[in-house]
C-alpha cells in the first residue's frame, strides 16, 4: 500500500510538472534582467502616473503582461530596509535589517548572481545609488552591517569578477588609510575599462566595464539642470551594460536599480518620486524593447519595499507640485547658516520655502520648522533630514499622502513600511510570475527557470 502511495505521488508530481507550462533548465531564458525600484510601492507608481500621464494614462511598467504582490518583511523585522530587502532577493533567504549577502545568522550564501557566474553567464549590476549601497551589494558582496566599510563591498565586488559595474561610489574606490593600493588601478589590472563621465560611457569597447560617474549616489533627476550634471541617465546606463554583456556570451543577469526613488520618498517628496519613477520606467521600456528582439530574455521587475506611505490623494494638488522644480536636498543645501554655524537663519528658511516650492511661512511656521529640526537636545539634524522635514511640509501644504514626520522618527527604516509591493514580468518565463508571493520566491523561481541548484 506504502509502494502504491509513493509511486502515485510520484505520478502526480510528473503530471504537474509536465501540465504547468514550466521552461527551466535549458528551455529557460538566456538572459535575465531584473530592475528594483527601490522604496517603488504602489502609491510611488501611481503618483508617477497620474503627474505625467493624467488619470486615464498608464506607466509603461503596467503594460507588462503578468503581474504579481509581494511580501517583504524581514527576519527580525516586519517592515525591512534596503539590506534584509536586496539580500531576500538575491539570495532566497530572509536576514535580518542590515545584512548583506547573508543569512540571518550571519552565514555568507551564494546569490542568484554568483550561481549565473557559476554557469559561465556575464553578470553586471547598474544603479543611480553607489554601487556599493545595499541593493547591488546584496547580490554581489557579502557584510554582516550595511554601513560597514563600503569599500570592502568595492573589493569583494572585483573578486567577485562582476563585469559591469555603474553607477556612484567613486569615492569609496579610491586608496584608504591604511596604504591600501587605489581599488580602480586594480579594477584596471583586471582588464576593466574605467569610465567617470557619460561621453566615456559611450564610447566604452570594452567587455569589462567599471563606471562610476560620482562620489556617492548620483543626483537626483530633478536637480541635475541646476547642478549642470553630465551624469548619464538610467537608461543610458542600462543600454551600455546590456549592449556589453550580451557580446559574445552564453546569455547574462543584470540588476538594474532605480535607488533614488526610495531617496525622494523618505523626503516625501512627490514631485521626485514622480521623476525617478518615469526614469525607472524609461529603463524597464528600453529592457522590454531590447527583449522584444531577443525572445530568450526575461524582464522582471520589481521593488524592495515601500517608503513612507506614499499615496494618491484626493486633494493632492499635482498642479503645484509638478512646478517645484528641485528638491528638498537642494532646498537645504541653499539654507544660510546661523553666524555661530549651528542651525539655519530665519530670513533663509523663509526665502528658500518661497522661492523653490512656492509657499509663505509665517513666524510661527518658521519658530516650529527651527524646533523640528533640532533634537531634544538642541542640536541640528544633518542636512539630510532637514530636508526630509522641508520635503514632509511640502506634502502636507500640497495635500500629498506620506507618513508623518513624527512616526518617520519612531522607525528604524527612516519610514519604511511592509504595504506590499508589486512584481511585473515580459519575455520567456514570465508565466510564473502571479498571485501573492514572498520576495524569496524571486530568486528561487529565477534559479529554478535556469534549471540551477539554489
Ligand atoms: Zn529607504
Amino acid at each position: 500500500m506504502k509502494k502504491l502511495t509513493i509511486c502515485l505521488s510520484f505520478l502526480v508530481f510528473v503530471f504537474i510538472q509536465t501540465t504547468s507550462g514550466t521552461v527551466s533548465g535549458k528551455d529557460g531564458p538566456k538572459n535575465i534582467i531584473l530592475l528594483i525600484g527601490d522604496g517603488m510601492g504602489l502609491g510611488q507608481m501611481e503618483v508617477a502616473r497620474l503627474f505625467e500621464y493624467g488619470k486615464q494614462g498608464r506607466l509603461y511598467i503596467e503594460t507588462l503582461p503578468y503581474t504579481a504582490l509581494v511580501h517583504t518583511y524581514s527576519a527580525n523585522n516586519r517592515v525591512t530596509d534596503s539590506a534584509a530587502g536586496g539580500t531576500a532577493i538575491a539570495i532566497g533567504k530572509k536576514t535580518k535589517n542590515e545584512m548583506i549577502g547573508v543569512n540571518s545568522n550571519g552565514k555568507e550564501e551564494k546569490s542568484i548572481l554568483d550561481s549565473f557566474k557559476d554557469h559561465l553567464y556575464k553578470t553586471g549590476i547598474v544603479t543611480t545609488n553607489s554601487v556599493t549601497d545595499a541593493t547591488p551589494a546584496s547580490f554581489t558582496a557579502s557584510v554582516k552591517n550595511r554601513w560597514d566599510d563600503q569599500q570592502s563591498i568595492a573589493k569583494q565586488q572585483l573578486q567577485n569578477k562582476v563585469d559591469v559595474i555603474m553607477g556612484g561610489g567613486l569615492s569609496y574606490f579610491g586608496a584608504n588609510k591604511k596604504g591600501d593600493a587605489n581599488l580602480i588601478s586594480l579594477y584596471k589590472k583586471a582588464g576593466y575599462q574605467f569610465v567617470a563621465t557619460n561621453q566615456e560611457l559611450k564610447d566604452a569597447k570594452s567587455d569589462k566595464i567599471l563606471g562610476l560617474f560620482g562620489p556617492k549616489h548620483l543626483n537626483f533627476k530633478l536637480d541635475r539642470k541646476e547642478l549642470h550634471s553630465q551624469e548619464p541617465t538610467l537608461t543610458e546606463m542600462t543600454a551600455k551594460t546590456i549592449e556589453t554583456l550580451s557580446k559574445n556570451s552564453k546569455g547574462f543577469f543584470a540588476m538594474i536599480e532605480g535607488a533614488r526613488i526610495d531617496h525622494a520618498s523618505h523626503a516625501s517628496d512627490l514631485t521626485s518620486i514622480w521623476k525617478e519613477t518615469i526614469e525607472f520606467d524609461d529603463a524597464v521600456k528600453y529592457c522590454v524593447e531590447w527583449a522584444k528582439k531577443h525572445p530568450d530574455t526575461l524582464v522582471l521587475v520589481a521593488a524592495d519595499h515601500e517608503t513612507m506611505g506614499i499615496s494618491a490623494s484626493e486633494p493632492m494638488d499635482i498642479k503645484a507640485l509638478k512646478k517645484i522644480s528641485v528638491t528638498p536636498h537642494y532646498m537645504a543645501s541653499q539654507l544660510q547658516k546661523n553666524k555661530n554655524g549651528i542651525g539655519y537663519t530665519n530670513e533663509s528658511i523663509r526665502k528658500v520655502f518661497k522661492q523653490y516650492a512656492h509657499m509663505t511661512l509665517s513666524n510661527r511656521d518658521i519658530a516650529l520648522f527651527q524646533s523640528d529640526i533640532k533634537t531634544d537636545q538642541g542640536q541640528v539634524y544633518p542636512e539630510q533630514q532637514v530636508a526630509w522635514e522641508i520635503g514632509n511640509r511640502i506634502a502636507k501644504h500640497y495635500h500629498a499622502g506620506s507618513l508623518d514626520r513624527s512616526i518617520e522618527k519612531l522607525s528604524t527604516t527612516g519610514g519604511h513600511t511592509s504595504n506590499m509591493i508589486a512584481v511585473f514580468a515580459y519575455g520567456k518565463g514570465a508565466s510564473q510570475f502571479h498571485g501573492v508571493m514572498d520576495n524569496t520566491d524571486i530568486p528561487k523561481k529565477l534559479a529554478k527557470l535556469m534549471g540551477f541548484a539554489f
